[in-house]
């Protein structure tokens, strides 16, 4: 339910009303938007006594919300979320780049791979210091000394970081040391996961699920917003089909459909999305042109001897040449890119 105030309405008018519903026993979201102030209210199981709302000093109107995500909901709130992540926007009209390797290797190889995409126009950089592999065998990331390479590299170059969490353990943690916390594909339905992330101060990179619907995503999305983490930035990063040309297919109609069915900002993965390098290209440009905020892309100094990712990774130069595009394209879309 969304209690709708008065664009007129004072603070006070909208405390009592997240005071009653309060003591109704539910939870009130007070969502102050450009054009009128919202209160999301969740947390009814059963009928709630809208009247006694209705009747309030400065409530418009009452919407019911008949879509199981609330919080994340376009009809809780109309305006996009713009997502500010230490002076960086996603969400607004800047197409914003998030570029590195799949993992953080070494010292040496992340300084490498950040100049790089910091100079060919990057504000983000990835790059994962706790690895979610399919085989136990397989190298399973520097964890705390990967951590503190990304932090290096953000005070020498002036990017900003996002790295993943994996575990309820670690979660605090890495958001000691990153700007933005990735919640993986393999973690998307990880619900005591999802609410500890909820309860960071850092904005979170919400991945959609393997095998996930845009409505489990957005429902879990609606976990970390629940718990009262406003800064979710969701990413498409493709699903399983049956197409196996590419690794995933990258689901590009989720985009626009995120774009109408939530206020949320939305960027697409065209490297785990594809799985080939030749393709982060073409698919990077769809992105964009679909209505994605900005995209999350694999860059390696050496792909051949990556130990995750390699063949989806671009090399610094083919991202250079990426972005030089993409700056071109821009415009013509609405967007900016510095
Ligand atoms: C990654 O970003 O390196 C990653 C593991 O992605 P996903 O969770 O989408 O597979
Ligand atoms: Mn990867």
């Amino acid at each position: 339910m969304l209690v709708v105030m008065e664009t007129a309405a004072p603070k006070e008018a909208v405390d009592n009303v997240c005071r009653l519903i309060e003591q109704m026993g539910l939870t009130a979201h007070p969502m102050p938007g450009a054009q009128r102030t919202a209160i999301g209210v969740t947390g009814n199981k059963s009928q709630v006594d809208a009247d006694r709302i209705l009747t309030q000093p400065g409530v418009r109107e009452i919407i019911h919300v008949t879509k199981p995500y609330k919080l994340v909901s376009r009809e809780f709130y109309p305006d996009n979320s713009v997502v500010d992540v230490g002076g960086v926007k996603v969400g607004g009209k800047e197409f914003i780049v998030m570029a590195g390797p799949c993992s953080v290797e070494s010292r040496e190889q992340t300084l490498v791979v950040a100049d790089a995409v910091c100079k060919a126009g990057a504000k983000i950089l990835r790059g994962g210091a706790y690895k979610p592999r399919t085989s136990p065998y397989s190298f399973q990331g520097l964890k705390e000394e990967g951590l503190k390479i990304l932090a290096e590299a953000r005070e020498k170059y002036g990017l900003k970081i996002v790295t993943e969490a994996i575990d309820t353990d670690t979660i605090e943690m890495v958001a000691d040391y990153a700007d933005i916390v990735q919640i993986g594909a393999r973690n998307m339905q990880n619900y005591s996961l999802l609410r500890k992330a909820g309860r960071l101060s850092t904005p979170v990179l919400l991945k959609r699920g393997l095998s996930a619907t845009v409505e489990e995503l957005l429902m879990s999305a609606e976990y970390i917003m629940a718990e009262g983490n406003r800064d979710v930035i969701l990413c498409e990063r493709g699903v399983r089909t049956f197409a196996d040309h590419t690794r995933n297919t990258l689901d590009l109609s989720a985009i626009p459909f995120v774009k109408k069915a939530s206020h949320l900002p939305i960027i697409s993965d065209p490297s785990h999305g594809t799985g080939r390098k030749d393709k982060v290209l073409p698919l990077s440009r769809a992105s964009m042109a679909v209505g994605a905020d900005g995209l999350l892309i694999e860059v390696h100094n050496d792909p051949a001897n990556a130990l995750s990712d390699g063949p989806q990774a671009l090399t610094p130069d083919m991202f250079d040449e990426m972005m030089v595009e993409l700056r071109a394209m821009a415009p013509v879309l609405g967007r900016t890119m510095e």
